[in-house]
């Protein structure tokens, strides 16, 4: 008999996700905005400490509404790694913007905070620092550098639900941050995402583009008698049900996160081996960041070839990963966007990086499974 499989991600659903959307289809809402929308933003504000939090349908619609928000125009540069996912660059090509690639870390694999001032030039118009596996880049010294050259920031923190940089919410941070409850994250709802605000004035220029660019935000606090196309923006909004999934597990964040958290320090404990031999590195995170435990990947040494330690885990059933394949280097991100100097710690890193399968509630047998695997298919190198 062969093993039960070993799935990479496995979604989890706390307990109150179903007597929710219940709740909210009686309640008779079932369009955007209405109770469970609300109880989300209050808790995304709470926790995180933003101006206004509000729900999109993914983190890629929260991307777009901050291009907007940034009045992008075609030949502005936005500086990001290369190594993130489509979305942080689309969100900005669809307002003509440019992609600057930058190269990123060789520890946390986040954007090199020191090299982005070396690609700025008058066209330069915002900084999109993306909080790799959730462990935060360093905002500080992005946030001078911003501050020092007019710039903004968006943070890409679809992984960072939940992680903090020196105590912060990750997405709190620079000007506007972006958040992912796609099925794949920690924190859930199918599809969706959110845009967190984090300057007091741009709060209702955010919420009318959001509302096809009206002021039916307004129009409904009673504000207005009568709501109107104010400017040009789309539906970004998710409606009741989403929000009503979304609400249950919001309420468990800190506890899905505590149950990750063990499965990560899980695997980090049982494979300092593996490094001391030198056939993998494990992740870097930093004295004064606190992850989520959205990822956990080692790099493989050079001279291991990963597409046959991935083949060799398959045919143990243990469904590992590796994951983007640069921006630099794919045919939309050639076309749209450039690079800024070398992309070496990109391209070496992107080529070795594997991501071991993590989910909440990974029984100790199973997690046991996967290392067996790994110092198995490793030990034949
Ligand atoms: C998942 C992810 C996104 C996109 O999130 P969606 O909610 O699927 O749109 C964007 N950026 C990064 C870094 C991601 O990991």
């Amino acid at each position: 008999m062969s093993p039960d499989k070993i799935y990479f991600n496995r979604p989890h659903m706390t307990g109150k996700e179903l007597y929710y959307i219940a709740e909210a289809k009686f309640g008779n809402m079932l369009a955007g905005d209405g109770q469970f929308t609300k109880r989300c933003h209050q808790w995304l504000e709470a926790q995180t400490g933003c101006a206004r939090a509000l729900l999109t349908h993914s983190c890629t619609a929260a991307l777009e509404m901050t291009a907007l928000m940034l009045d992008i125009q075609p030949g502005d540069e936005i500086i990001m790694p290369s190594y993130t996912f489509v979305s942080t660059a689309n969100a900005f090509v669809l307002r003509g913007g440019v992609p600057v690639f930058v190269d990123i870390r060789a520890d946390t694999l986040n954007l090199d905070e020191r090299l982005v001032e070396a690609a700025i030039t008058p066209r330069t118009k915002a900084i999109v620092p993306v909080h790799y596996a959730g462990v935060a880049c360093e905002m500080d010294e992005l946030m001078a550098i911003a501050r020092k050259h007019g710039l903004h920031v968006v943070e890409d923190a679809a992984q960072g639900v939940m992680s903090t940089y020196k105590g912060r919410a990750l997405g709190s941070i620079g000007d506007l941050g972006a958040y992912s409850f796609h099925e794949t994250k920690n924190v859930i709802s199918g599809e969706g995402g959110a845009l967190l605000v984090n300057t007091p004035e741009q709060v209702l220029r955010a919420e009318v583009i959001r509302e096809k660019g009206t002021d039916r935000s307004r129009f409904f606090r009673g504000e207005v008698d009568k709501y109107t196309w104010q400017e040009v923006g789309s539906s970004f909004l998710p409606g009741e049900l989403i929000a009503a999934f979304l609400c249950a597990q919001l309420e468990e964040a800190q506890s899905i996160t505590d149950n990750r958290l063990a499965v990560w320090d899980g695997y980090h404990a049982a494979l300092a081996g593996l490094e001391r031999q030198g056939l993998l590195r494990r992740p870097v995170v930093p004295q004064h960041c606190q992850h989520n435990a959205h990822m956990y990947y080692v790099l493989l040494a050079p001279g291991i070839d990963r597409q046959v330690v991935l083949d060799r885990l398959k045919q143990q059933e243990v469904y590992a990963v590796f994951h983007y394949v640069p921006l630099h280097s794919s045919p939309a991100g050639q076309r749209y966007g450039r690079t800024h100097g070398s992309m070496e710690v990109t391209d070496y890193s992107s080529e070795r990086l594997l991501r071991l399968p993590l989910w909440w509630g990974m029984p100790k047998a199973t997690q046991q499974r996967v290392l067996q695997a790994l110092g198995d298919a490793l030990a034949r190198f």
